[in-house]
């Protein structure tokens, strides 16, 4: 643990310069996210090291959704293996909308795990390995990568399911393609139960952190998953994370992240630090317009960028703390 005062400071100086940003809209396509408060906004850094900074409203609740598609995808990797994994996703960006009812019309699988039909895929594979106890296997995974118990938001979930039209297209989609083996109702069941699992920010940026810190909570000392996996998982992140902003999120800020329509946002510097940040309104590809910003403004600020050329983010621990 370390003197964290600096960073706190350009923390606090990257929120106070968004918080006044309001544009954008709460998602709207999930009935209960259509009702949540736009206002809260909550930065939180955890460091390998076991420090944590946070700002804002770091302890408000959301559901992770979009988010959860980085780390089942992980769970897959770990529970089911590389080659299996990649024969039923791929690992290129779509350039699509998150939720474009497509298959690669090459390989004829999804584009990548970061996209509903990759991530359908991902929770196809954990439901035929692990069938009714499969969601208890995805909570349990999800609490070790943060070292807190969660639940799911039940609320959320109903909603979800009720109206996840385009997502059963895209699972009807793939059984057919022989990419889901059946069950396409339990499966989107247990996707949308994934997505409606409650996080907070700093619950988020441990989880970044455990990431950053190649597959180990910092904070529990847990493994959660392998080295080799996080290098799987970084990379997709790298390259689709952010949908079909991906490549100009690559330019601007340049770290591996992850973004779900609720307004939550991972970012990671590698062996460094994890960032969790939430703020409902999102842009037109369904990303959080404060997070994305801030995420700008902390790149700028800690030359955070993976090809920086100052190279202080990847030492950022011994130039700031
Ligand atoms: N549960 C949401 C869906 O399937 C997740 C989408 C997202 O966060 N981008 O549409």
């Amino acid at each position: 643990m370390g003197d964290t005062r600096i960073l706190s400071e350009v923390i606090k100086k990257v929120y106070e310069k968004n918080i006044t940003n309001k544009t954008g809209n709460v998602a709207q396509y999930i009935p209960e996210l259509a009702k949540v408060d736009p206002e809260p906004f909550g930065i939180a850094v955890a460091t390998v090291n076991k420090d944590i900074i946070t700002v804002g409203d770091v302890e408000k609740k959301f559901t992770i959704q979009s988010i959860s598609k980085t780390f089942i995808f992980g769970l897959a990797l770990d529970l089911i293996g590389p080659e299996k994994v990649f024969q039923h996703v791929g690992a290129e960006p779509s350039g699509e909308a998150f939720n474009a009812i497509e298959l690669d019309p090459v390989k004829n699988v999804p584009y990548n795990p970061m996209v509903n039909a990759g991530a359908l895929s991902m929770s196809s594979l954990i439901y035929d390995k692990y069938g009714n106890s499969s969601e208890q296997v995805i909570l349990d995974f999800f609490e070790n990568l943060c070292g807190e118990k969660l639940s799911i938001n039940q609320q959320v979930y109903e909603s979800e399911l009720n109206t996840a039209h385009r997502n059963r297209a895209l699972a009807h989609l793939m059984n057919g393609a022989g990419i889901i083996n059946g069950k396409v109702d339990e499966k989107v069941a247990l996707y949308t139960k994934q997505c409606s699992i409650e996080i907070n920010a700093k619950e988020l940026a441990i989880m970044a952190s455990t990431l950053a810190n190649f597959g180990t909570n910092p904070y529990t000392g847990k493994s959660v998953f392998g080295p080799i996996t996080a290098r799987y998982i970084l990379s997709v992140m790298f390259t689709c994370g952010m949908y079909d902003y991906a490549g100009r999120w690559a330019v601007d800020v340049g770290l591996p992240a992850k973004s779900g329509v609720s307004g939550g946002l991972m970012a990671v510097v590698n062996r460094q630090i994890g960032i969790g940040l939430y703020s409902p309104r999102l842009d037109n590809s369904g990303n959080s317009i404060r997070a994305t910003k801030a995420c700008v403004h902390l790149a700028e600020e800690l030359g955070l960028h993976a090809f920086e050329f100052t190279n202080k983010g990847s030492s950022m621990l011994d130039f700031y703390i």
